[in-house]
């Protein structure tokens, strides 16, 4: 019970007209921030002028004077002017730990045309030893001006005497020293029980050079120095104030090797982490079936899963059902067509399916019984289709739905899916930067009808399933200068107005979130893919107290503003981590 009579008075009598909302009435607030905008995405979208916290959570929102009312003598107060307060912003798919050491070797520049990409092969091979491996990852072709791969010979003339690997997802353009240094020749074949394959010449049979998910053939050694885990460690930190700085509060790394645990691991002994991470430990499908299903077992014995941690917590398990669309391996339900940009001879080519269907149902099944979250990386229609059947086929004997299941990426899909998705429970992270980044490609590849039901988000939020926003953030620090942009108010304009700078007219804007459901997007349905809206993802007395102050009013401002909004302040669990 509070010391002060008087105020336990107050309390009491602020309680009575807002019970629903008050969590403690005894506690003194730590702090207080009103006079401002507190958007709470709870279920019904209610917008307060105030909101109080105490012991990292949130005590009550409310009116200013009620608000204001429970002030002790300790408590911080902070006039928002009128501000915008948000839940802390969720990135539901993300890679930091590895993100982070893109650039520890030497900074890699912003690669826009095949002449950029030469330019550096070039510059590599003059500071690389001869023989010693050149490589480019993760500069997809559909950003490139020309929307096709380097070829083999432009590979070879940039530099002669290095094996050069060009590498997006799983499939590369490999120079000539490379392939020959990683024994891929004419009758190069996959023997390890997985997919893929090298495109041959169909004039002259020998490889071309495009490997399509084959890329786990190529011999490459890393030219670069190993950084230590000071360095990581040092690293992962500057990235996780970024993502601070830019109002995310917490992630999930949605394909988490052991290594990248332990230094996340690490991190924590220094201390709470800036952001809460959440784990989706990445599990290798190819080979002994039993095997694999032993590991999923381990990982629901991790403490991580075990003990409900609320900055570090494993949530279920990620694999890779198929191939991507920026690199022309997606798995879709009609073949992708003679490409000139993917450099697909073959018309009755349909992309790359990982894990066939006999096999997936038994590992599905294994983390469902688990307590765990299934989710695969799923890009073409095919894939979020077969994804689909699997979770049906557990569901009939095994209920699916309190684990979450997930589709990551989850771009191409079907008014079918959509409501399969809504019907069992299934949610979707999906990743606005690639409309941002890749949908003019994309468009030209499979033309317009072909991509109406690219990332359907309406009608998800229709339907009634979930649906979470995320980046896909792969390399480099710098919300806008990532690999993948991870900038959420960028995610946010996308999902909003369906364009790009790169698009001539909005891609299907029938698909586009009104203001509330694009917050939505960022907070509370990622809690629901995290397992976390216990906690996190609104504002709602008892919940965690991390939140973001604004300078734009995202439910008011033209759509040409939401962008280039900028984070004031952050607080994480009640603590100020961001000031601007
Ligand atoms: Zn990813």
């Amino acid at each position: 019970m509070p010391r002060n009579p008087y105020r336990a008075a107050k309390l009491l009598a602020v309680s009575l007209v807002s019970a629903t909302l008050s969590l403690n009435f005894a506690a003194e607030p730590d702090l207080i921030l009103h006079n401002g905008k507190i958007a709470t995405v709870d279920p019904q979208f209610s917008i307060h002028e105030a909101i109080a916290i105490g012991e990292s959570r949130v005590l009550q929102v409310g009116k200013n004077d009620s608000i204001l009312n429970l002030r002790g003598p300790k408590t911080e107060v902070i006039n928002l002017r009128g501000k915008l307060v948000l839940p802390g912003l969720i990135d539901s798919h993300s890679h930091p730990a590895d993100a982070a050491m893109t650039e520890f070797d030497h900074p890699i520049p912003e690669m826009e045309n095949i002449a950029d990409v030469l330019k550096y092969i070039r510059a590599r091979a003059k500071v690389v030893p001869a023989g010693d491996w050149v490589t480019v990852r993760q500069v997809f072709i559909t950003r490139l001006e020309e929307q096709r791969y380097p070829t083999r010979a432009e590979l070879d003339k940039a530099a002669p005497n290095h094996p050069v690997l060009f590498a997006t997802g799983p499939d590369a353009s490999l120079n000539s020293l490379a392939l020959k240094e990683s024994g891929i020749d004419r009758d190069f074949k996959v023997t390890d029980g997985g997919s893929g394959f090298a495109e041959k010449d169909p004039q002259t049979g020998e490889p071309t050079g495009i490997l399509r998910n084959a890329t786990r053939y190529v011999k490459v050694k890393s030219a670069s120095s190993n950084p230590t885990t000071d360095d990581r460690l040092k690293r992962l930190t500057a990235l996780f104030a970024d993502y601070n700085a830019v109002g995310l509060t917490a992630v999930c790394d949605r394909a988490a090797s052991a290594d990248e645990i332990a230094l996340y691991k690490k991190l924590r002994e220094f201390g709470p982490l800036p952001v809460r991470v959440h784990l989706s430990r990445h599990i290798e499908t190819i080979g002994d079936l039993e095997k694999i299903q032993s590991q999923i077992r381990a990982v629901a014995q991790d403490p991580l899963f075990t003990i409900k941690d609320d900055t570090l917590r494993l949530i279920g398990i990620k694999t890779f059902l198929d191939g991507g669309m920026l690199t022309g391996s997606a798995y879709m339900r009609e073949p992708w067509g003679v490409s000139k940009i993917y450099a697909i001879t073959d018309p009755a080519y349909r992309g790359v399916l990982f894990i066939p269907h006999e096999r997936l149902v038994p590992l599905v099944r294994t983390a469902v019984e688990n307590n765990l979250q299934f989710t695969a990386h799923s890009v073409g229609d095919g894939a979020v289709h077969a994804l689909l059947d699997a979770y049906e086929e557990v569901n009939k004997s095994t209920p699916i739905r309190e684990t979450r299941p997930s589709i990551s990426h989850s771009n191409f899909m079907s008014r079918e899916a959509v409501e399969q998705a809504a019907r069992l429970g299934v949610a979707m992270d999906i990743q606005p930067a690639w409309l941002y980044h890749d949908a003019h490609t994309l468009q030209a590849q499979f033309g317009y009808d072909r991509m109406r039901y690219f990332q359907p988000l309406r009608s998800i939020f229709e339907t009634g399933g979930t649906v979470g926003g995320g980046s896909d953030h792969m390399q480099k620090i710098g919300s806008l200068r990532s690999i993948n942009l991870y900038n959420p108010f960028v995610g946010m304009a996308t999902a909003v107005t369906r364009t790009s700078p790169k698009l001539k007219s909005p891609l299907h804007p029938e698909e586009a979130l009104t203001r509330e459901q694009m917050i939505r997007f960022y907070t509370i349905n990622n809690a629901r893919i995290l397992r976390r809206d216990a906690d996190i993802g609104s504002l709602e007395p008892g919940k965690l107290a991390d939140l973001i102050v604004l300078d734009t009013d995202l439910l008011t401002c033209r759509d040409t503003q939401i962008a280039s909004t900028k984070v004031l302040r952050t607080y994480l669990g009640g603590k100020l981590i961001h000031k601007r």
